[in-house]
């Protein structure tokens, strides 16, 4: 037991720590927004939820609102680093060990799993977790972001790429390192790095949970799983939808209707959600991102139409997921929360910003300064009330 005091150590888009405090209070701002968006829908609760990569991000608010907005006994995986000596744990470490605590206060059934989840090892972990709980799943969310995959048949490690393909991209781009606005020019991939980045992040691993899951007899009847996806506007194309990563995420979307084949034998479905960009670790990596986020967050702060995880989240399951809901769906078969962000007056006004945009403005004409925030709370940092002089106990466990 080691009290220390915790301060923010940031390599342009790494966080090397994390606050045990901030993360606590980040979580129950996530339970609240989890459980005002459940209040007044009717019907049953969720029975068991399985959440697949939920210490942070979209899937961290999944978490949270399954558990603490319909009331499910749910089982989280993650990737996370514990403490050890004095380095701090990782946020996502310390955002569900808080939200383990909040669960166990307040009569909730949550239970975890820390490993590798592409791994079979972890996958046989997992399901005999679920026995052992007696759960039949009502509600699995997939939402890994990772840069590595190795494929366990093949024992082969796959890397994704963040690349356009047939032409390089030129674009500005926001340098995180030193807060300047720049031209980045990205090379296009090769076949390669399209089929490198489809292994990482299309639906290969998310079939493999479904069908070990199915086979251990773990998915109730008329369960649904949901995989999350992102759009966004012509802008980001070349880097995003037309990119190496939207070539993964229509893998993910035809990955989505062959489990359906299978999950409707029993009234069941999987889903692509397509869900708003916002700050988390993983979108913070991609080039030319953070800009364009910067401009959203300002232009959606402005009209009140902001919305972080938890509420897109909140907002997925109450209109579509919430049990007895039946999603709606686009003319691609996927649910849509990314709606706010896809208004034509919000993409214009970011067109004409994104003009304008230099190194002198970038604080006055964008939400700069709101994403570096974010990027910070992520981590636990910069959190209003709390006191960062205060020395505290950062050896804490998960469980
Ligand atoms: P994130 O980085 O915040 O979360 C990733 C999660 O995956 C964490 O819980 C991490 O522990 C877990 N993880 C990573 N590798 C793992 C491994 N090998 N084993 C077990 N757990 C592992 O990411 P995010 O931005 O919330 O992304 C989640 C999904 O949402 C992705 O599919 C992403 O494409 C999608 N999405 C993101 C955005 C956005 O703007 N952030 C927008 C739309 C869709």
């Amino acid at each position: 037991m080691a009290l220390q005091t915790v301060a923010a150590r940031i390599r342009g888009f790494i966080c090397l720590n994390a606050h045990p405090g901030g993360c606590a209070r980040n979580i129950q701002t996530q339970v609240d927004v989890a459980r005002a968006y459940a209040a007044g829908v009717p019907g049953a609760g969720l029975g068991h939820a399985l959440v697949v990569g939920a210490s942070t991000g979209y899937g961290l608010s999944s978490l949270a609102t399954t558990v603490f907005g319909y009331g499910a006994r749910a089982v989280g995986v993650c990737l996370e680093r514990p403490p050890h000596g004095d380095r701090t744990a990782s946020a996502g470490w310390y955002n569900l060990a808080a939200l383990g605590r909040l669960a166990r206060d307040t009569g909730h059934d949550v239970a975890f799993v820390n490993g590798d989840a592409y791994t079979d090892a972890i996958k046989a972990q997992t399901i005999e977790l679920l026995k052992k709980r007696g759960a039949k799943l009502d509600s699995v969310v997939y939402s890994l972001a990772s840069p590595k995959r190795t494929d366990p048949k093949t024992g082969v490690t796959h890397a994704s790429v963040l690349k356009p393909i047939g032409a390089p991209f030129v674009s500005k781009s926001i340098s995180l390192g030193n807060d300047e606005v720049q031209t980045v020019e990205i090379a296009p991939a090769t076949d390669a790095d399209i089929e490198e980045t489809r292994k990482v992040m299309g639906g290969e691993d998310w079939a493999l949970w479904m069908n070990a899951l199915a086979e251990a007899d773990l998915l109730a009847k008329g369960c649904r799983t949901v995989a999350y996806s992102y759009i966004g506007p012509e802008l980001t194309y070349p880097i995003y939808r037309s990119g190496t990563i939207g070539k993964a995420k229509e893998h993910l979307e035809q990955t989505a209707r062959a489990l359906t084949v299978d999950l409707a034998r029993t009234g069941g479905a999987a889903y692509v959600s397509v869900n708003k960009a916002l700050v988390t670790q993983a979108s913070s990596a991609i080039p030319v991102v953070p800009l364009y986020i910067s401009l959203l967050y300002k232009i959606m702060k402005a009209e009140g139409t902001h919305e972080g995880t938890a509420e897109q989240i909140g907002r997925l399951f109450r209109d579509h997921l919430a049990p007895g809901r039946t999603p709606t769906l686009d003319a691609g078969g996927r649910i849509r929360v990314d709606d706010l962000e896809m208004r034509p007056e919000v993409q214009r006004r970011i067109v004409e910003l994104w003009d304008q945009v230099t190194t002198e403005n970038l604080f006055e004409l964008t939400d700069y300064a709101g994403f570096k925030q974010e990027f910070r709370s992520l981590f636990g940092f910069e959190i209003p009330g709390i006191d960062y002089s205060v020395p505290l106990e950062v050896a804490i466990p998960l469980e």
